[in-house]
Order: structure tokens, then C-alpha cells, then sequence
């Protein structure tokens, strides 16, 4: 049997390592933590994806498990419709990150998965001779990438905070509030209840006492309309997950170097805004392992896998970009550039018509904005360059 090394257990590193398994490869993943990350609230899979996973023997599964989803209706802080509802197409369900990883995760061997065993920059030589082939989906922070292509790819910040967590409140579908450098989420949960989450662009705190999430939570959504008060007062502290939003602001040239083949967040970290990270990680990995099966030798496959997976990834990572930078501006690191964030007053909503329309909104949640700038793909000189 080939031998697959494959570094990560998150959804990209699990969905590689069951499509190789059915594949007939050997295969083992490495883990860094003592057990498999399930932390998060639901993700949103779209027809494509929900698809390939069916083609994993995984339907019955999600059938089982996740929610049909249909439109995302957008919204001004004050509950005014910004759009129709426009996207995701049919066929997308929303389901638990938990639970998607815990489909993966059961469709392999027990042996295969190693955990508590972080791979080390100086031992990746060593697993790239024992296997034909060494799967880096490492992560945003991914050591392997920044061992083949240098610090100059590490993941930057885009200055955003991300609240998420659940709340006692009933909801259908998902809705997405936005206001001057600050958005809520709300979708319902396969399980009932509703999934939220919050981005903001906060000042530095300076010497006053840090609020505490809740505190910070009320303060910047619990005067807004709609449904997004009533769910921030279902909130409870200790439910609430947050961190900063970390993207690759510099093109790979390629996925793959020697042996070794990057996918998912290690590839092509994005900002969450057209919710495809883990989309995409699953689609690589699919095409990954088809191009593998396709190919006679190792580094035919991995060319013919970056040929068809890093040009368009790094396109939706353009757009999610866009969208990011629309409600929040642009990111520290982009700031010699122009602020591009929607201007509008914080007590006032902007006339909607003037700035946003439903067809450049379907083009940015397509994914289709970056296009114009096809010729720098792949260029390693261009940044996360968006319109
Ligand atoms: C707020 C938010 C909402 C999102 N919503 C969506 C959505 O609705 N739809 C969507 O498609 N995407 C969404 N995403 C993006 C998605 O979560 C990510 O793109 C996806 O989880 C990336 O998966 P991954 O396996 O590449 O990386 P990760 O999930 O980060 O997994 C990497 C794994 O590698 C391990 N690891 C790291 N270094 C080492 C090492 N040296 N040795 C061994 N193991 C190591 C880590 O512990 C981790 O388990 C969202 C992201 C955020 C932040």
C-alpha cells in the first residue's frame, strides 16, 4: 500500500485522509493536539461540497444531521432588507462544525489518526521520505507552509475581532446584520436554538479595564433591530468563543513543493466572510486525491492539483477579502491603500439602493469579485489584492 502523511486533523486534513483511505492509500495523521478540535458553531456547505461528501458515502450523515439552507437575507443594523435573498444556492445545508468533524473523523481507521504529535518544521524531511506523498493542512499559522515558502507567507491579522456561540432563540435561516465596522449573524441550528456570530473592528482598549465579552457584546449590538437584540440578551458569557481573524495576505505561488502538498487554511487562508474556508478545504482535498489517483508519479499530481485548485481559491479568497473589507476597512497591514469600508453614519442607516445592489452583492458572494485581477494569480509579488 502507498503511504500518505497527512499533517492536521481539521476538516481539511481529516476529509484528505478519508478520501485516501478509500482510496486504498496507507494513511496517518498527525495531530498536535491531544484530541480532535470540534469547537465552533455551524458551518455552511454548499451544493458542491455537500456533493463530494455524498460521493464519501457520508449522505445519509448529513441527511441526518444538517439543516437545508436557503438564502441569506441581508439587512441594515435597523432590520432594512440590503438584498434579496441571493445566496447560497439550493442544495447547501447548515451544519455543526462538530458534527462534520465527527463524520470525517469516523469514516477512518482509529489507527490512522496519531494524536498529541505536532510535526516539527526539522522532522518534515524525515516524513517526507517515509511517504509518496506529505498532505500539509496545518492550519491559518501553518508551519509547513512557512518551511517551504519562508516567513513572508506567514498569516496576517486583518484587525477584526470574531465573536460566536449559541442562544436560546428560536430563528430560520440565516440573516446577516450589518452596521459601520460591525456585523451579527444569526442562523438556526440543525438541533434547534439559533448560532450567532459578531464581527467588529474595536479601538485599542488603552488603560481602561478590559469589558467583558458579554459587556462588549451589548455594548456594540444590543441597541440593533430585528431579531439581533433579542438574541444578544439570550447570550450567556461563558457560551461565547473569540478570537481574531487571521488571513494569508500573500499569494502562494503554488501548493505544493517536492513531495509535499498544501491544502485548505494552510494553502489559502481566508477572512470567513463568504463562509467557503472549509468549503474549499474540502474540495481540495478531493481534487488532491482524484489527481493522485489520475497520475503515475507524485509530482504530475501535485502540479495537475495546483493547476486546478490555487488559481480559483485564491479568487474567492479576493472576494471573501472585498466583502471583509466593505464593513470593516481595510486591514492594518493593507492600509497605504485606500479605506474602502461602506461609510455610513453608526445612528443612521445609509440610503440602501446608493451603495449596494443586489447583483454587485450576488458578484462578491460568488466569489466573482478579484477576477479583474486574473493576471496577478499566482504571481508571488501580489497580495490578497481585491477591487
Ligand atoms: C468565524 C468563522 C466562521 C467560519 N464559517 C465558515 C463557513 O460557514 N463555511 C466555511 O466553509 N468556512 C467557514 N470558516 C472557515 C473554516 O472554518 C476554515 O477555513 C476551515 O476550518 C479550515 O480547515 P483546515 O483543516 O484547513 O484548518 P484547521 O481547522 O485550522 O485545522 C488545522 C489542524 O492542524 C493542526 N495542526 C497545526 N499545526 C500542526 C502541526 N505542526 N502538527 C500537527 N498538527 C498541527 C491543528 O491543531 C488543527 O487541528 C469560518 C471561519 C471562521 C473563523
Amino acid at each position: 500500500m502507498v503511504k500518505a502523511t497527512v499533517v492536521g486533523a481539521g476538516i481539511a486534513g481529516l476529509a484528505v485522509a478519508v478520501r485516501l483511505h478509500r482510496a486504498g492509500w496507507a494513511v496517518q495523521v498527525l495531530e498536535q493536539e491531544a484530541e480532535v478540535r470540534t469547537s465552533g458553531t455551524a458551518v455552511v456547505l454548499h451544493r458542491a461540497t455537500v456533493r463530494e461528501l455524498r460521493s464519501l458515502s457520508l449522505g445519509p450523515g448529513i441527511d441526518a444531521l444538517a439543516l437545508p439552507l436557503t438564502g441569506l437575507r441581508l439587512r441594515t443594523r435597523t432590520g432594512l432588507p440590503l438584498s434579496p435573498p441571493s445566496w447560497p444556492a439550493s442544495g447547501s445545508v447548515l451544519i455543526e462544525r462538530a458534527d462534520l468533524i465527527g463524520l470525517l473523523r469516523d469514516s477512518l481507521p482509529s489507527t490512522a489518526l496519531v494524536l498529541g504529535h505536532p510535526l516539527a518544521a526539522r522532522d518534515l524531511s524525515a516524513a517526507c521520505g517515509e511517504a509518496a506523498v506529505v498532505v500539509g493542512a496545518d492550519g491559518v499559522h501553518s508551519a509547513l507552509r512557512q518551511q517551504l515558502f519562508g516567513p513572508a507567507y506567514r498569516a496576517a491579522s486583518t484587525g477584526t475581532t470574531v465573536w460566536r456561540g449559541t442562544a436560546e432563540v428560536s430563528t430560520s435561516g440565516l440573516t446577516e446584520s450589518w452596521g459601520r465596522r460591525r456585523r451579527f449573524g444569526i442562523s438556526s441550528r440543525p438541533g434547534g436554538g439559533t448560532n450567532w456570530y459578531a464581527t467588529a473592528t474595536l479601538p485599542s482598549a488603552g488603560l481602561a479595564p478590559a469589558p467583558s465579552d458579554l459587556e462588549e457584546l451589548r455594548r456594540l449590538f444590543g441597541h440593533w433591530g430585528g431579531a439581533v437584540a433579542a438574541t444578544v440578551a439570550r447570550i450567556s458569557e461563558g457560551s461565547i468563543l473569540r478570537h481574531e481573524i487571521h488571513h494569508l495576505a500573500r499569494r502562494l505561488p503554488r501548493y505544493h513543493q517536492g513531495n509535499v502538498a498544501l491544502i485548505g487554511d494552510a494553502a489559502h487562508a481566508m477572512t470567513p466572510d463568504l463562509g467557503r474556508g472549509a468549503n474549499e478545504a474540502i474540495l481540495d482535498a478531493m481534487s488532491l486525491v482524484q489527481h493522485l489517483e489520475a497520475h503515475d508519479d507524485v509530482g504530475s499530481a501535485l502540479a495537475a492539483y495546483d493547476r486546478s485548485r490555487r488559481r480559483v481559491t485564491q479568487r474567492i479568497a479576493s472576494g471573501s477579502l472585498a466583502v471583509h473589507t466593505l464593513i470593516h476597512g481595510s486591514p492594518p497591514h493593507r492600509q497605504d491603500r485606500r479605506p474602502r469600508a461602506m461609510t455610513w453614519d453608526d445612528e443612521k442607516d445609509p440610503p440602501v439602493p446608493t451603495y449596494l445592489e443586489g447583483s454587485s452583492l450576488k458578484r462578491v458572494h460568488e466569489g466573482r469579485v478579484g477576477e479583474e485581477h486574473d493576471d496577478d494569480a499566482g504571481s508571488p509579488e501580489v497580495d490578497g489584492r481585491t477591487s
